[in-house]
């Protein structure tokens, strides 16, 4: 059995899905599980929408009810397929606009319906073009989570559930297309993942279903050396390590949600990126054991909207207990760090998550003298053979040096795959293609 899972630019249309429906009836004698995300835009529209609808200048939900039925209608759907959602998602709105506030508890539930519409939709279209198919909610199929609303993680006895749930619901012969993404808690409460999320999704039930293989189909051919957004020259990887697949995941890369990698670690499943649009492209392979590479290097990437915090203190030298000190009330501030530099006097510290961080300093200042800075990058080159190859961080800094970039802060640890960087947002424009350059096409 494989799971694929696609897209929401992989099923943004009718042309679009067309192709997917070639892919799955191409690998039809894999027993394809199908995990989908919404159609292109839709969780978007459905979460602007919200948000205008708790401050009383939402539209009812029309637009996007509109656009959903558009694609529907195109793919020749039944009118009656969604006219339930559409009835839940105006009267959510409608609940919505009147208490004047969205919870997260509420974002997630209208968060929900893009995924539980496209599936249907797909469903129906396979099933009349000859691909037999059903659509599941995937709390139908035993994915349940805890309640951690917007970044919900599967209960512990989750594979149990899903393969029992599988047994008895999903006939054979039958192609199941799950909902990404969404999820009940054990109350019956409705949970998404976080955004992006129906890539863990495929791989958690992947894991669960001992998959011999997880597909992410997407629209680029693969995991690419670098954004091909700003670099043109970025190639794609044809195999890659887990561990170095999940920091490119981590540090910005768009490819992947984060947390898909973890699953399929633990189960030890090739976790394949392909690309919907050139199907016989034969995209990345990420695996415990890819072949050997002479290349130092994966991929270069970067993640914006960064905060930095430094606390500066002289006393600190040589005393004991003073970084225990700082990292106990960024915990206790909720911050997520994600990068750390020290000197004998001073430590930074970056957060995707600015508002923590920012709490945290109020309480640092206690410590020593804090200074917080926004709008930077973390700039990631990854690469296995980073902390064997002598001269790389010799030609990583000179590639910035030459553009012009100025570093802001830098961080390697030892016999990492990893040397992380952080630069200004405005310098990545001009960062990530010199060091692509001179890392690649040198
Ligand atoms: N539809 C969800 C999102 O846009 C989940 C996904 O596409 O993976 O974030
Ligand atoms: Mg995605």
């Amino acid at each position: 059995m494989i799971v694929m899972k696609f897209g929401g630019s992989s099923v943004a249309n009718r042309a679009q899905i067309e192709k997917v429906r070639h892919i799955v009836a191409a690998a039809r004698d894999r027993a394809p599980v199908v995990v989908s995300s919404a159609h292109k835009g839709v969780t978007d529209a459905l979460i602007d929408t919200a948000r205008a609808a708790a401050e009383g200048k939402d539209d009812g939900g029309e637009a996007v009810i509109a656009k959903q039925h558009a694609i529907a209608e195109s793919l020749g759907c039944p009118a009656a397929l969604l006219a339930e959602h559409f009835a839940e998602i105006r009267d959510l709105l409608r609940g919505i606009r009147l208490v004047g506030e969205l919870s997260p508890r509420s974002l997630d539930y209208i968060s929900s319906f893009g995924e539980r519409m496209s599936v249907r939709c797909i469903a129906d279209f396979f099933s009349r073009q000859g691909v037999k198919a059903q659509a599941f909610d995937a709390w139908d199929l035993g994915f349940i989570t805890d309640g951690n609303f917007g970044r919900a993680r599967p209960v512990a006895d989750f594979p149990e559930r899903l393969r029992k749930a599988f047994d008895e619901k999903v006939p054979s012969g039958v192609v199941p297309i799950i909902t990404g993404f969404v999820a009940k808690n054990e109350g019956g409460v409705i949970t998404t993942l976080g955004r992006n999320g129906s890539d863990l999704t495929a791989s958690l039930v992947g894991a669960a279903l001992r998959a011999e293989e997880v597909q992410i189909w997407s629209d680029t051919n693969g995991v690419m050396t670098a954004d091909p957004g700003i670099v043109e020259g970025a190639k794609s990887i044809p195999h890659m390590r887990f561990d170095e697949a999940a920091e490119l995941a981590f540090f910005g890369s768009r490819v992947l949600h984060p947390a898909t990698l973890l699953p399929a670690i633990e189960a030890d499943i090739v976790v394949r990126v392909l690309n919907t649009n050139r199907p016989d492209h034969p995209g990345t392979a990420i695996s415990a054991n890819p072949p050997e590479r002479s290349e130092a290097f994966t991929s270069v990437a970067y993640k914006e909207g960064q905060t930095v915090l430094t606390i500066a203190e002289p006393r600190m030298f040589e005393s004991v207990g003073f970084l225990a000190k700082v990292f106990t009330q960024l915990a206790e501030s909720g911050a997520v760090i994600d990068m750390v530099a020290t000197s004998e006097v001073s430590v930074s510290v970056t957060s995707h998550d600015g508002a923590s961080l920012r709490a945290a300093e109020r309480h640092l200042r206690a410590l020593g003298e804090t200074d917080l800075r926004e709008g930077m990058s973390i700039l990631a080159v990854v690469g296995r053979g980073i902390h064997t190859t002598p001269g790389i961080g010799a030609r990583v800094m000179k590639a910035l040096g030459t553009a012009g970039v100025n570093i802001e802060m830098h961080s390697f640890g030892m016999a990492s795959n990893n040397i992380s960087l952080v630069v200004k947002d405005g310098a990545i424009a001009r960062a990530v293609p010199a060091l692509h350059d001179a890392l690649f096409e040198a």
